[in-house]
């Protein structure tokens, strides 16, 4: 099949021997004139068909290897005319329309499907790449840890035709011709108690698949703990509040105050004050070395509503305060 050749050299207005200085100079001037953003209505079109051939032109004669392999073409094709790859140009894979890079049907007939997009090789074993993607968990559930089944959808290079999208001389049957194929997957997770907003857990083997034999890429979930309505997450350490009437903050109280562990009585002491916190020893998550705290942050509300006597108590109180 013919494409339409391109003369790179003219498109940036260099000679066949321009140095790498002298065709990135004549490419910047000429991306600074055609950049589309610089276009309005109809003008914008011609520059975005002009600011394309300009990179796809500097994309090849500012790599040395592209550069070789274009020149070997030889000085005498005219741009526009028919071109026909060479047959030692083999291993080159040929389609219009959308091509893999956005460049030109001739680009991909010289440059496509080769190494030069960092595409696996057809032939020897590729490993698979290495997914991560995002796990909540309830602060119960990274608490207790334990197993949690979850899907996950996941696209990735589709495995039959290695993301070429062609199977022989048809589009590829597994992906339609796209290269990409998407799954959704059922996964038990371990997730290990005390487990930490943003840890990784890793499950090998389950990341994108390896192509020809190749082991598949393990898949990483990050944690996201979800906000607690009772409890803060401080590294191993969790925070609540407790609320007390004024008299349990002046003489001490015993208070019942909610943990992981099911509500505990916690002990006030005489004279606490607003935003004291008080330690529960080891209710905090669990860690390598045992567990973290639980601090309970002390918070002081006045009683809605006084009765008569109460009323006449305060009076008094005050009385007495003044006299101190
Ligand atoms: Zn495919």
């Amino acid at each position: 099949m013919a494409v339409t050749y391109q003369d790179y050299y003219e498109i940036l207005g260099v000679s066949r021997n321009a140095t790498e200085k002298e065709i990135k100079a004549a490419y910047r001037k000429l991306a600074r004139q055609w950049h589309p953003d610089l276009h309005t209505g109809k003008d914008k079109e011609k520059a975005e068909e002009k600011f394309k051939q300009i990179n796809e032109a500097y994309e090849v004669l500012s790599d040395p290897e592209k550069r070789a392999r274009y020149d070997r073409l030889g000085a005498n094709w005219k741009a526009g005319q028919d071109f026909h790859p060479p047959p030692d140009m083999e291993g080159f894979r040929f389609y219009s329309g959308t091509g893999a890079t956005g460049f030109s049907d001739f680009f991909e007939a010289i440059f496509g499907g080769g190494e030069f997009f960092g595409r696996p090789a057809r032939r020897g074993p590729v490993p698979g790449r290495d997914v991560e993607s995002e796990l909540d968990l309830t602060l119960e559930e990274a608490y207790r840890g334990g197993e949690k089944t979850i899907q996950i959808s996941a696209r990735e290079i589709c495995p039959a035709c290695g993301g070429d999208g062609f199977d022989e001389n048809s589009f590829c049957s597994r992906c339609g011709g796209t290269g990409m194929t998407g799954s959704v997957k059922t996964l038990a997770v371990r997730i290990p108690p005390g487990v930490h907003h943003g840890s990784r857990i890793r499950l090998k083997g389950q990341g994108g698949e390896g192509l020809n034999g190749g082991p598949p890429g393990d898949l990483y979930l990050k944690v996201r703990l979800l906000p607690h309505p009772v409890f803060r997450v401080e590294g191993n350490d969790l925070e609540t509040e407790v609320v007390l009437m004024p008299h349990q903050a002046v003489l001490g109280d015993q208070v019942a105050v909610p943990t992981l562990d099911g509500p505990v009585k916690m002990k006030v002491p005489p004279g606490a004050r607003a935003g004291q916190r008080l330690r529960l020893r080891g209710k905090g998550m669990p860690h390598k070395a045992g567990r973290g705290d639980q601090y309970v942050r002390i918070k002081i509300d006045i009683p809605d509503r006084l009765t008569a006597e109460e009323e006449q108590l305060y009076r008094r109180l005050a009385d007495l305060r003044k006299g101190v």
